[in-house]
């Protein structure tokens, strides 16, 4: 019997319901065990608001503006029952809800359509990624409003959330490992290492259900599906990296470009962003260089690419953006913008999975198979001194600061541990979203240039706001900026709009201060946008948790103001 959708949008409103892990997992866990095999991998990506499991390239492409229209239209309810709920629950699925609740349309149709199933969903989510060309936009509204008038105000909810990419029910991915160890009575390391290897978590379940547990002991990275990158934690100094690491580390210069994977099989040659995206077409001259360097006929590596002006001096990083946003005249973008790449890391070569093994024995066989493409520039040493000069030889050539890595550490996919830290000389910068905006005034009055920036709260998937600021960016990128705010506005009142949270932006400030203003009770002093991050999506903007600890560490050098807490 197939699955009906609704009950995934039953068991999604019992987990939001509830705040108890285990209640949570267990939950989850039975839910999965009564799945289909086919069933399985949409499941388990819908309940945790993704359309597709995380390595497929398939993108919705559906603004908020459309569909706010479409659930307008569906519905025929008053818009205003939308935003009041909006504005109570701040939460874009019961708003949904609520409208669907008071819709004034009568769905005598739908008496006669079948229920939707869970393979239907995911069947309507594929349809409308894979529209395209002219009359795409048509299209896509139609798909949608066929799939929206089949749903119940419940299911509608859920739905939106998936269709927003913003499910906010608390069940995060580390919960779905120990539901799917609980379901397929596995220990939750194997999951863990399982999910790190295919890179979604979905398709882990699917196949211990498909293949049985054994299966998942032996799983090894296929090549052209990304990989999730390792994660550098920030370190104050270098002496706090020495003592990490115990002693020897591997310091490297931590260059200001943008992170690749690099996937290859005998000629074929795949580049893979931070994100997983797949950057091949953007980048040929990458490509070209891979195809003529690289030694081993298979290999996944990783590596930072930097914009260099024509002498092969770094540049800024947002010239460099342009580039990986590049559809049109590639040829003459790559001319102007030259690229340099600098390889850090192996994680496959020739059919041998290299993440377990010592960070320095990855590089020895990086250094093999690179050809003439660069390595980082690095140092081994336990010495602070001669980590501190390294430092600043970075910094003098126009670098960010160093990443210092344990030299014994294995390669940890998704994970953001303490094997690789980063140090940057100055209060490091907060990647954060933005949740609203103003117009500004004067010159700017038809701009949104006054931002509302917030951390991510991981525990609930909400974002808590922690400043506001409209310096930094030039006009040109508030202009766009702007108008992409414009696609995620959800309420607009005296000048004042809410947006999805969508963007996240790089954010530098002196000082972080104790604040009754925001819901976070912290705010930025001098909160200045030091650049536009389009490589990093909501879930990797900083936790609040990291504000509240830089603000604690605050206080090792002031004193405590009495009001404090
Ligand atoms: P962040 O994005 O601030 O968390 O810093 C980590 C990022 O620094 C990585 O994801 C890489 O894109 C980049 N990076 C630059 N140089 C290196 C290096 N030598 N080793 C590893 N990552 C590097």
């Amino acid at each position: 019997m197939p699955t009906l959708f609704k009950d995934l949008a039953d068991l999604l409103e019992k987990i939001a319901a509830t705040r108890k892990r285990l209640e949570i997992v267990s939950l989850t866990a039975d839910f999965l065990k009564s799945l289909d095999a086919e069933e399985t991998e949409p499941a388990v990506s819908m309940i945790l608001g993704n359309a597709f499991p995380k390595y497929n390239q398939k993108t919705l492409d559906i603004s908020w503006t459309t569909l706010s229209k479409i659930l307008q239209r569906v519905t025929n309810a008053d818009w205003k029952i939308f935003l009041d709920a909006f504005s109570s629950t701040g939460d874009i699925g019961s708003a949904t809800k609520a409208l669907f609740e008071k819709t004034t349309l009568k769905k005598q149709t739908i008496l006669f359509t079948k229920p939707l199933t869970i393979t239907e969903v995911r069947r309507n989510l594929e349809a409308i990624a894979e529209t395209s060309g002219s009359g795409a936009r048509e299209k896509k509204e139609r798909l949608l409003t066929a799939l929206l008038s089949q749903a119940s105000p419940t299911e509608a909810k859920y739905l939106v959330k998936i269709l927003t990419h913003e499910m906010r029910t608390g069940l995060h991915e580390g919960l779905m490992e120990q539901a799917t160890a609980k379901a397929f009575d596995l220990p939750l390391t194997t999951v863990q290492k399982a999910n790190m290897t295919l890179g979604d978590i979905g398709e882990v379940a699917a196949t211990a259900k498909t293949k049985g547990k054994n299966h998942l002991f032996t799983l090894n990275f296929k090549i052209f599906r990304p990989v999730k990158p390792m994660l550098a934690q920030t370190a104050s100094d270098i002496n706090e990296a020495l003592v990490q690491h115990n002693g020897e580390t591997s310091f490297e210069y931590k260059y200001d470009g943008a992170r690749i994977q690099i996937h290859k099989q005998n000629g074929k040659v795949q580049v893979f962003s931070r994100r997983l995206t797949d950057a091949t077409s953007s980048l040929p001259d990458i490509v070209e260089s891979i195809k003529n360097n690289i030694v081993a006929h298979e290999a996944i590596l990783e590596g930072e690419v930097i914009a260099t002006d024509n002498s092969g001096n770094p540049i800024p990083f947002q010239h460099l953006m342009r580039r990986f946003k590049r559809v049109h005249d590639i040829a003459d973008a790559a001319e102007k913008i030259p690229l340099k790449l600098y390889l850090f890391d192996a994680l496959y070569i020739n059919g041998k999975n290299l993440i377990s093994l010592p960070y320095t024995q990855r590089r020895q066989t990086l250094s093999e198979n690179a050809g003439e493409i660069p390595l980082t520039t690095q140092i081994i040493t336990n010495k602070q001194e001669t980590a501190e000069k390294f430092l600043q030889e970075a910094i003098a050539a126009g670098h960010e600061g160093v990443m210092a890595k344990n030299p014994n550490s294995p390669y940890t996919p998704g994970t953001r541990g303490k094997h690789w830290l980063k140090i940057k000389q100055t209060l490091d910068p907060l990647d954060l979203v933005i949740t609203a905006a103003e117009y500004g005034y004067g010159r700017r009055h038809e701009w949104l240039s006054d931002y509302y920036l917030a951390a991510r709260d991981p525990e609930t998937g909400n974002f808590l706001t922690i400043g506001k600021t409209f310096k930094g960016l030039t006009d040109t990128e508030i202009i766009n900026l702007t108008r992409q705010l414009k696609e995620t506005a959800i309420t607009e009142e005296h000048r004042h709009v809410t947006v999805i949270p969508k963007i996240v932006v790089e954010v530098t400030y002196n000082e972080i201060q104790h604040s009754p203003k925001y819901n976070s009770h912290m705010a930025l002093r001098f909160a200045r946008i030091n650049r536009l991050r389009p490589d990093k999506q909501p879930e990797d903007a900083d936790t609040i948790t990291k504000v509240k600890n830089i603000y604690e560490k605050q206080f090792a050098k002031k004193g405590r103001y009495k009001t404090e807490p």
